[in-house]
Parts: structure tokens; C-alpha cells; sequence
């Protein structure tokens, strides 16, 4: 590729709504262009970021034998009632209406439709294992689009489901998944961990994430230095602590009278002005034993914003509760719990409950807290940002940095990870629902077991940046870069020589299939320097006139300090 044919299109500033320095150098770079919340154009030098990306997937995705089909984007709301989504899904999902009146869905995801395909095509045993997927683009109505790239409302997702006979080969087929994953995100060259996840409603231990190592990711990831255990720190709720929390944690585990704890209290605690507003949210649960006595008390924040119709709202993660889906209803909540919609009081656990309150809902404001006594909830609690301290909704962890790991090979760290991809065991819940089966060996019919897959292709370059950056832009790492070298002639108009060299050296590394842009815009030589050090090429080659007369050029990683001189004739060499 020649700069001159291209779209080069830097900027100096980043625009004001961009937090997070992927968003800022995607856009800087020229990369991605706002259309929309959440609604991104991806231009050119994006786009190749993005292809990459899908090609690695593609390849790794069809090596462990994954099929690969494209399912329609609209689709028809019937499916989606079947199993019952269409009205469980909540405003995450974009619905629309055709001009006859019926129903659909933007797809945020693709169960319905590819278990559908297979209760029509799969028919017998002998046509399983089947891995179908797709690389498509998903539209999910976050209720916070930010970062760019990272939480989009239209993004592109790689989504696979395994249809199995069995569960053992279900776990079989999930394995084969798991460890395609890895030689993925390998690939990447990104620093990344596999963390152990909330299987949701379905249960057992077959669902991880795929967790890109970074400061300002959205999830915290629990794992032991000396050891391979690594859990979302929303699955690691059931380590038991060892020591005291933090003294930020003081005021909450202040409040609690058993079955007494009031929003006045709360409110107290959080020093915002008590109200009436909202009758039907249990904030204070307590635990019973057999005999219907309290045995333990707790601050279950169950946080309501704004909405007192409270069906769709939600608050924190109750763990087991959502499968994934961070929003859910209270309705849902309760259900969980084994109590009738509507239910006022304490719940009765039947295990201990962790209620885990993500960044999301910290910096969150104007919610509604309830507590379990009627007429008793609060409005206006601002998390995190108002707050005096905002380590107190850190606090509703139930893991802090330096618990034992359940493995007891050591103490628990705690970091930052973005979730590029998930793989997860579904069981029989989809082909029940839809009533999927197949023939088995006996003669009898029976349901698929499932698995699904997701990959974030478009949240994983903006991962990508966020671990590998610096003040001058992006460094890529090759796999991924829009282009893995560039070719800098030093004021090509002046010196025929260095445009002839610069010529020359283009040609032959594209000979060599290396994908090389050939910078032929004229910029000054600190002006095009800049340029690709924002975009983030990872190796330059420089050609000036004084180092062409004694054969060299100069070498330069996007990681290094200053380039090196080295003869014209090894810049293949160097680069391979
Ligand atoms: P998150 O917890 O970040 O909301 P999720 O658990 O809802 O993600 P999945 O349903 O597991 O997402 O989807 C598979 C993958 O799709 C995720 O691992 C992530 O990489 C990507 N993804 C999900 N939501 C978005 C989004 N809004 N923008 C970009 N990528 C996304
Ligand atoms: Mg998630
Ligand atoms: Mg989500
Ligand atoms: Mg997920």
C-alpha cells in the first residue's frame, strides 16, 4: 500500500468524551470515526486491525474443525419467544417492527436462530459433533456505551455453538473450544489470562473468559501468583476471607441490627437524605436456619435507579443469578430467592450470597436503595464518584488482595482484565426450550447439548491498545497491526536516490508477502514520524540520502529508544 492512496486521517486531539487512551488513539489514529453512542464507522486503517483480528480467528476457529455460517442480524421475534428471551432480555435488546407489525430482534447474540438450523438439519447422531459460528455483527443496547470500541452498542462478535450428543462429549467439544481459544489469543500477542467464570443458572465449572491483562479494564480478575487458579472475581465468591477488610469497609459492616437494617441507616451511612420512594426492594437480607432463626445478617444492596416500575433495573450481580447478562429484573431477583414477584422482607438463603458491585455501578449516580422494611429507601445514592469514599463500594467484595487461594497454594491478587472472549458450556437448556432434538443411537429422540463461544473482534484491538501504548500512540504487535512496516524516504523529492531505494525496498518486501505501507504522502520527516508512531506500525525503516550513499538505513521498533543503522541489503533479513 502506497500513504498517498490511502485514508490518513491523525488527529492532535482526542475528543472530549473519550476516557480511556484506546478510545483516544483509535480516534487520534484515525482509526475508528463516531457515529453514533456506541455506533463507530471503522475506517480504513481500523478496518485492517479488524480484518486481522477475524483472519486469526477464522483460521484457529477452522483448524479445531468449527463451521462457518452467517445468521441475519434482524431476526424474527417468533424464535426469541420460544425460549422465552424475547421478553426476559430486558432493554439490553434492540427490538423492531416491520411494516406489517411483527416482531424482531437486532440480534445481541445467536442461540435461538443456530439451534433452530440444527433441529431442522441435524437429524441423527451420526451427523455430531457439529461447531457452527459466525463472525457478525451484534447490537446490544448497553445501558453505558463508552470506551469506543471496548463497550460498543454495535460491535462484532465471533460467536461459535457446539451441538453435541452427549455431555461428555459436550465437555469434549467445550475442551476442543478452550484450547483453540488459547492458541488465539497466543497469537494476539497480548498478555491475557483464562479466569474461571459464573456459569449462570446452568451451573458446574465449564465456563471461562478470556481476560486481556489491563489496568482500566471493567472486571477484576482473582488469581494466586504460585499457582494456575484464576476466577472472575464474580465466580470467586465463595472463598471464605481470612482477614479483616480494609478499613474503608468499616461503616457497612457497622450497619447491620439483624432484620432491622433500614435505608435510614443507609442513608446515614452514605450521608444522603433519606426519602420515601420506592416500596418493593430488599436491601438487608438475612440468613436462617432451619428454625426460622437469624443466624447471620448482611447489607444486600440491591440498588434500583430512578425507575419505580423496577422490571428491568438492575444494580449489582447476584452471582448465579444472570448468566452473564449484567442487568436483570427484580422480578428475576426474587425468583431466585424462591420468593412470589412483589415480596417485601428478608430473603431466606439458602447459601451464602455475595452480592458483587461492578465498576460499572460505581460510577453510577442517582439510585434508588430499599431496605427490608416497608416505606424505607433512599434516593439520590450517588456510588463511587460522590462518595467520600469510594473504596467502600470496593468493599461488597467478598475477596480482597492477600485472601488464601482455595487451592492454598498462596495468597489471592487481584487485578484488572478486559473480556475478550468467553467460552461456556449450555447443556440442554436451548434445545429444550426449542425443542431441538436428534436421533440417538437407541432410536430415540433426544435434545442437543450445547456450547457457545464468543469472541469480542472488535473490543480486542481496543484491549490491545490499552496494554500496549505510549505517550507518542500505539505499538501493535505484529499479528495485528494495520500494517507490520513502514517505509519512511527522508524528502524523497530532493534525492531521486532515496525515492528509487524506497521503491525498490516496497516491491521487494511485498514480494516477500509482507504488508508494508510505503509512506510517498512528502510529509516532513517529524510530521510522518508521528504519524506512525501514533498509528502504531511496529517497525520503520528509514531512507535518507546520507545513509543510502553509505548503504544503510535505519531500523527503528516501535518499542525502541533510537534506530539502528543497518546495510540496505539486510532489511529482509531484519525483518523476517
Ligand atoms: P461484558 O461482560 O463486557 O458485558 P458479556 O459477558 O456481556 O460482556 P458475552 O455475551 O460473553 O459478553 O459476549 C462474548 C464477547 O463479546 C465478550 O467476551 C466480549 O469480548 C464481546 N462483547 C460483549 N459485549 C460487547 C460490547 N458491548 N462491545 C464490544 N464487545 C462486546
Ligand atoms: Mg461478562
Ligand atoms: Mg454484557
Ligand atoms: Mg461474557
Amino acid at each position: 500500500m502506497k500513504a498517498s492512496q490511502f485514508l490518513i486521517s491523525t488527529l492532535k486531539e482526542a475528543p472530549a468524551d473519550a476516557e480511556v487512551v484506546s478510545h483516544q488513539l483509535m480516534t487520534r489514529a484515525g482509526m475508528i470515526k463516531k457515529l453514533g453512542a456506541g455506533i463507530y464507522n471503522y475506517m480504513p486503517m481500523g478496518l485492517r486491525v479488524v480484518r486481522k483480528v477475524e483472519a486469526i480467528v477464522r483460521e484457529e476457529m477452522n483448524r479445531a474443525g468449527a463451521i462457518e455460517l452467517t445468521m441475519p442480524v434482524v431476526q424474527p421475534a417468533e424464535l426469541w419467544q420460544e425460549t422465552g428471551r424475547f421478553d426476559k432480555m430486558g432493554p439490553e435488546m434492540m427490538r423492531i417492527r416491520d411494516r406489517h407489525g411483527r416482531d424482531f430482534v437486532i440480534q445481541p447474540t445467536s442461540e435461538e436462530v443456530v439451534t433452530d438450523i440444527a433441529r431442522q438439519e441435524l437429524r441423527s447422531y451420526k451427523q455430531l459433533p457439529k461447531n457452527l459460528y459466525q463472525i457478525q455483527t451484534k447490537f446490544r443496547d448497553e445501558r453505558r456505551p463508552r470506551f469506543g470500541l471496548m463497550r460498543g452498542r454495535e460491535f462484532v462478535m465471533k460467536d461459535a455453538y457446539s451441538f453435541d450428543r452427549d455431555q461428555a462429549s459436550a465437555k469434549a467439544s467445550y475442551q476442543v473450544m478452550a484450547a483453540a481459544y488459547r492458541r488465539i489469543f497466543d497469537r494476539f500477542g497480548l498478555t491475557y489470562r483464562a479466569v474461571a467464570a459464573d456459569s449462570g443458572a446452568i451451573g458446574g465449572d465449564l465456563s471461562e473468559e478470556f481476560q486481556v491483562i489491563a489496568a482500566t479494564g471493567e472486571d477484576a480478575i482473582v488469581y494466586c501468583p504460585n499457582s494456575d487458579y484464576a476466577a472472575n472475581i464474580e465466580k470467586a465468591e465463595a472463598l471464605p476471607p481470612s482477614q479483616p477488610r480494609p478499613a474503608a469497609s468499616q461503616p457497612l459492616t457497622q450497619v447491620p441490627t439483624p432484620g432491622k437494617t433500614t435505608c435510614a441507616d443507609v442513608a446515614a451511612l452514605l450521608g444522603v437524605p433519606l426519602q420515601q420512594t420506592v416500596k418493593s426492594m430488599v436491601l438487608a437480607t438475612d440468613q436462617l436456619n432451619e428454625q426460622g432463626e437469624i443466624v447471620k445478617s448482611q447489607v444486600w444492596l440491591l440498588l434500583l435507579r430512578g425507575d419505580h416500575e423496577m422490571n428491568e433495573i438492575k444494580v449489582a450481580k447476584v452471582p448465579g443469578l444472570d448468566q452473564g447478562f449484567r442487568f436483570a429484573s427484580t422480578t428475576e431477583i426474587l425468583e431466585h430467592f424462591g420468593c412470589e414477584p412483589g415480596y417485601l422482607g428478608p430473603l431466606k438463603l439458602q447459601k451464602p450470597v455475595q452480592l458483587v458491585v461492578d465498576r460499572e455501578v460505581a460510577v453510577l449516580a442517582d439510585w434508588i436503595c430499599g431496605a427490608n422494611v416497608v416505606d424505607f429507601h433512599t434516593s439520590g445514592v450517588n456510588w463511587g464518584r460522590d462518595l467520600p469514599e469510594p473504596a467502600l463500594v470496593m468493599d461488597l467484595r467478598n475477596v480482597v488482595a492477600g485472601d488464601p487461594s482455595p487451592d492454598g497454594q498462596g495468597a489471592l491478587a487481584i487485578e484488572r482484565g478486559i473480556e475478550v472472549g468467553h467460552v461456556f458450556y449450555l447443556g440442554t437448556k436451548y434445545s429444550k426450550a426449542m425443542n431441538a432434538s436428534f436421533l440417538a443411537e437407541d432410536g430415540k429422540p433426544a435434545f442437543f447439548e450445547m456450547g457457545c463461544y464468543g469472541i469480542g473482534i472488535t473490543r480486542l484491538p481496543a484491549a490491545a491498545i490499552e496494554q500496549n501504548h505510549d505517550e507518542r500512540g500505539i505499538i501493535w504487535p505484529d499479528a495485528i497491526a494495520p500494517f507490520t512496516v513502514v517505509l519512511c524516504p527522508i524528502t524523497p523529492e530532493r534525492f531521486p536516490a532515496v525515492k528509487e531505494a524506497a521503491e525498490t525496498l516496497y516491491a521487494q518486501l511485498l514480494a516477500e508477502g509482507i504488508d508494508v505501507i510505503l509512506d510517498d504522502r512528502g510529509e516532513r520527516p517529524g510530521a510522518m514520524f508521528a504519524d506512525w508512531e501514533l498509528i502504531g506500525v511496529p517497525h520503520r525503516v528509514t531512507i535518507g540520502d546520507r545513509g543510502l550513499k553509505e548503504g544503510l538505513v535505519e531500523y527503528q521498533h516501535r518499542r525502541d529508544a533510537a534506530a539502528t543503522k543497518i546495510a540496505t541489503a539486510d532489511v529482509l533479513a531484519h525483518l523476517k
